[in-house]
This record gives structure tokens, sequence and C-alpha cells, in this order.
């Protein structure tokens, strides 16, 4: 493994253009992952060119913005995606222009892409991966990087709730810590929520159907969003307002995204392996937390079927 650390960090001193990419739709740890190794980039080689690509985020608008990034600056150039499973998430045009790329995901490998890949499903965040390479390396880790990498550890692993948080993610956390940053800030920016937003979020749990009783999920259609002033992009990564209900061992947002024309699924589990089932459905992710589509309402029955068979069939999560 530190040869392939070392490896990667030889690849960003040989290029002169890096381009940090990560997923679609992204969430703490695409932001952070992407944005945190761009930032430890110019920090200890301020004379390269260094972009983050991908369509800027609302609520991750208080860490960074993308930059714009164009077709040409790709020519020659190293990009490095990472928190990305497959190529159709990346969150970039023109990845494929440019000279070499680089994955570094946490997520299973099931279609591997980019002529150097560094995956470690045991890390509960691409970001702690960053956080590896970036403090095993003799560069300078900044407080503005370290702010950016510690987000994506501490949204990915929901403050340090889920399994796959370890000594080790603790260890980097205190180290990343330890260079100075706002912690304070970083929580309430993540955490602090407006009166509107909890009036939603507690219409919304009024609105869960529960499905052969373990199951529960949220239908919210376009014309929903809309009667309540709310946008897809906002609600998306609410559906945790369902976890910690004892009763339910999976649980799913079905949110329509008129724009671009489906009903993507957010699918939650405590206990059960649900990403086979986001595979079959056009998506994908973790073991207990994956993403899907669907087309129209009506498919919303046969997902349910299937992840009602993974329950009775005791598909069940083991640690390690
Ligand atoms: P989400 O429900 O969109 O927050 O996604 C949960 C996890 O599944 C994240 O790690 C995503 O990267 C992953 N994921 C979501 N959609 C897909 C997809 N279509 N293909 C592969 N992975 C996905």
């Amino acid at each position: 493994m530190q040869d392939l650390k070392g490896t990667i960090l030889q690849k960003i001193k040989e290029y002169q253009t890096i381009i940090c990419l990560r997923h679609v739709s992204p969430d703490g740890d695409a932001y952070g992952s992407a944005f945190g190794l761009a930032q430890f980039i110019k920090d200890n080689f301020p004379n390269k060119k260094v972009l983050v690509d991908g369509e800027p985020s609302y609520f991750l608008a208080f860490l960074a913005t993308p930059n714009l990034v164009q077709q040409e600056d790709y020519q020659g150039a190293l990009v490095i995606v990472t928190d990305t499973a497959n190529i159709e998430q990346i969150d970039s045009k023109y990845w494929q222009k440019a000279e070499e790329v680089i994955k570094i995901d946490h997520h299973p490998n099931m279609i591997p892409f980019g002529e150097l890949q560094w995956i470690d499903e045991t890390k509960i965040a691409a970001s702690e991966m960053i956080a590896e390479l970036v403090l095993t390396s003799s560069l300078t880790v900044t407080p503005q990087a370290a702010r950016l990498i510690f987000t994506g550890i501490v949204t990915d692993s929901n403050r340090f709730m889920y399994s796959k948080t370890c000594q080790k993610t603790f260890m980097l956390a205190g180290q990343l810590v330890a260079t100075g940053f706002d912690l304070q800030s970083v929580y309430q920016n993540l955490y602090e929520d407006s009166w509107v937003n909890v009036r939603f979020k507690n219409y919304l749990l009024s609105q869960v159907v529960v499905y052969d009783d373990q199951i529960s999920y949220v239908k919210i259609t376009d014309e929903m969003l809309k009667e309540h002033a709310m946008n897809y992009e906002t609600v998306k990564p609410w559906v945790n307002i369902m976890s910690n209900i004892k009763e339910f061992k999976i649980w799913m947002w079905a949110i329509e995204n008129k724009v671009e024309g489906y009903i993507n699924l957010s699918i939650r589990s405590n206990a059960y392996i649900i990403n086979g089932v986001a595979e079959k459905y056009y998506g994908g992710g973790h073991q207990l937390a994956s993403g899907a589509k669907i087309y129209q309402w009506a498919d919303l029955e046969k997902v349910l079927k299937d992840l009602s068979s993974v329950i009775k069939n005791n598909i069940k999560y083991m640690e390690g």
C-alpha cells in the first residue's frame, strides 16, 4: 500500500496540470476528498495548475466552489477521481481526454477505470484515504486542506457513528484537527438547519410508508416539492431522518427528479446488504448505503419486493 501511495504522490509531482474529480450529486465525502486533495496539491506545489471540475452543490457551497474547467484543460493533464464507483458517476464531460487517470475509492470496485487504482473498501470515506495519503507524506497539510478532508470523513461516517469507523479513523481525524481549522464552524455549517427545512422533514416523516414491517420509504413527488417550495438537491440527502428507528432495517427515499426524468432511490440499511438491489436498478454503492434509479412510479413495488427478499433470504452485512 505504501508503494501505491508513493506512486500517486510521484504522479502528482510529475504533472503540471492536475484535475480532481468526484461523483455526480456530490455528498460531503465527494467534495471533501476532491477539494481536499486539490487544496493539498496547491499548497505544496503553488506553480501547478490544479482544478476541480463538476457541478456545484448548494448545500456544500460553504466548503468550496468548482472551477470552470474547459476541455483544453484536460489535454496532458493528470485526472484523480475520488469517491466514484463507476464511469457513469464521474462528474466531468471530458475526463477521458486526460493523459492519465487515477482512481481513489472506497466503494466496491465493480467497474474499474483509470491507469492506476487505489481501492480500499475497509475505509469509511474516500476522504479517510486522502487523509492517509497526505498525512503519511512528508508534505505540508494546511488547515484549509485539513478542513475539507475532515468534512469528508465526518459526513460519510455520520459523525464517526457508522461501522468501518475505527481507531485509525479517529487518529487521522485527530491529526487533521491538530492543524487548527475551525471545527465548530464545520459542524455549524453541516448540521444547523432552517425552520422551513425542519418543518418539511417533519412533514416527510408523516408520509412514511411501511412495507413488510421492516422497510420504510417515502415517495417524494415533484408536485410535493413544488407545493412546499422545496427542491430535489436540498431534500435528497435527508434520507437518514429515517435511520435509528428500531423497527426499520431498510429505509428508502424515492424522489422524483423531473429535470433529469427519473426517480432517484436512496437506499440505506443498518443490517442488510442492499447494493445488489441497487445494481439491478441502474445504481450501486456501498453494502449499506446505495443509490438507484427507476423511470416510473409503478416500478417502486418491484424494488420493494427485491428489498424484502434480501431480508427474507437473510442477506446480512457482516463487519470486517
Ligand atoms: P445516494 O443515495 O445518492 O447518497 O448514494 C449512496 C451511495 O451510493 C453513494 O456512495 C453513491 O456514490 C452511490 N451511488 C448512488 N447512485 C449510484 C449509481 N447510479 N451507481 C453507482 N453508485 C451509486
